[in-house]
């Protein structure tokens, strides 16, 4: 049988264009690592920014299956370096499966490594508790639970509304667990507001403005459920934007504001831009027509994929379309029992969705399915998509950029092999380097 190494470097052989560190990147984030109980993070009381689970779980068990990891909780991410395949600095969301080839553990001499098949590959960097992790709100609520930060501190997460309202198997996308994750912390008795107060948020925003003295943090991205009624008495246009307003309010211009919501109406899209939102995400998930209606239920029902893809374009002419960037969450498009059955297929409709908005100057972006076990396709997929899709999914986007004569999306720090920040996929690691001004 072929081990996790000989599918890793079968691929690297197969498509050299590739970086090397996206590979194993992507691998890590299809299939998740798992820790050494000594590399773990002693959560905000230790000296390494502790995940914080910032909107789904992202592991590939129950938090009550996770062991010590749930109690002394793993790193928000990692940087792996060096090691055989020479990696440059690469920065790697933590998802983690105990049952993982990969694992984080100190070598004989005490150095932390990434070990794939019980052979080291890499350097790992731990990353350090950042300064306003150590303070408080007055109301004794932790930084991390209010604002986190991931993208090694370049991007402040405000997912201030932690549940969706699509909800149940008939709603509900079908591969996301947000409201899982929201209903498992609850269970573990750790802190999850339901809806931020927006003051909290504020409160927040101002011990990292405070200490985060090198300003790492760069953008925030407001985000959260789909508000279907209203939440605070407010539509999802207004609910989101009333955040936007009152930190640009307070902070003028610190940060590039972003926001995650459904694909709304123009005058909603409208309303996000006056409140001070500079990119939109009005995310399609997934570009073939059949799997949108399986796999997203409510978005089909409630706005419909056409209109959906009608109001990516049209939100186009509020924001300009370099700043509207639509995520799809890749792998799905190979989830069984629905999903395309060769890499093929579902490179060419991946293809075809990412052709269809960069022709019109509109750059996608994808983030690395995480097959999570409490939602309908990890249950039938708890290994992901096939390695392959995700090594040629990066060689195809980046090849539909150049023929477009676009390059890397605003908001994402730097791209390059080496560079990147962007964690919850390698395409910012497989883009071309920006020139040295
Ligand atoms: S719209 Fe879908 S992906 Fe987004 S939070 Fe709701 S269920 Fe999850």
């Amino acid at each position: 049988m072929q081990s996790r190494t000989d599918l890793v470097e079968d691929l690297m052989g197969r498509f050299p264009n590739v970086p090397r560190e996206a590979v194993i990147k992507e691998d890590l984030l299809r299939g998740g690592l798992a820790f050494d109980d000594s590399a773990l993070s002693d959560n905000e009381g230790g000296d390494v920014k502790p995940k914080s689970y910032f909107i789904f779980s992202f592991d590939h068990r129950t938090l009550p299956e996770l062991g010590t990891a749930a109690l002394r909780r793993p790193p928000e991410e990692i940087v792996l370096t060096g090691g055989p395949y020479d990696l440059r600095r690469t920065v790697v969301s933590v998802r983690i499966n105990p049952d993982s080839p990969y694992r984080v553990k100190a070598d004989d001499d005490g150095r932390l490594m990434l070990f794939l098949d019980g052979r080291a590959i890499a350097d790992v960097g731990l990353p350090p508790m950042p300064d306003y992790y150590r303070h408080t709100l007055a109301n004794g609520k932790q930084v991390m639970e209010v604002a986190p930060t991931i993208q090694w501190g370049y991007l402040v997460y405000l997912t201030v509304f932690r549940v969706c309202q699509y909800f149940g198997a008939k709603e509900e996308c079908q591969y996301c667990d947000i409201n899982h994750n929201w209903r498992q912390h609850k269970a573990a008795g750790r802190p999850y507001t339901g809806v931020k107060p927006v003051d909290e948020v504020l409160e927040a925003l101002a011990i990292i403005d405070k200490y985060d003295t090198a300003r790492t943090s760069t953008a925030y991205t407001l985000t959260g459920g789909s508000v279907t009624s209203k939440v605070d008495g407010l539509a999802e246009a207004d609910f989101y934007g009333r955040y936007a307003q009152a930190i640009e309010e307070r902070f003028p211009g610190r940060w590039i504001g972003k926001v995650v919501a459904q694909a709304l109406p123009r005058a909603d899209v409208q309303r996000f831009h006056d409140y001070g939102i500079r990119i939109y995400h009005p995310n399609y998930e997934v570009w073939d027509k059949r799997l949108f209606e399986l796999y997203c239920p409510g978005k089909e029902r409630y706005v419909g994929r056409e209109e959906w893809h009608r109001r990516i374009l049209e939100s186009a002419e509020v924001f300009g379309p370099r700043n509207v960037i639509p995520n799809f969450v890749a792998g799905v498009e190979m989830a069984e029992p629905f999903g395309f059955t060769s890499v093929n297929e579902a490179i060419d409709s991946t293809a075809e969705g990412l052709q269809y908005f960069m022709s019109r100057g509109i750059t996608p972006r994808f983030t690395t399915w995480c097959p999570e076990p409490t939602t309908p396709l990890g249950k039938t997929n708890p290994h992901g998509a096939p390695l392959e899709y995700h090594v040629r999914l990066l060689e195809t986007y980046r090849a539909i950029m150049d023929a477009n004569g676009l390059s890397s999306p605003p908001g994402y720090g730097p791209p390059g092999p080496g560079n990147a920040v962007f964690s919850v996929s390698s395409f910012m690691d497989t883009l071309e380097p920006n020139p040295i001004p």
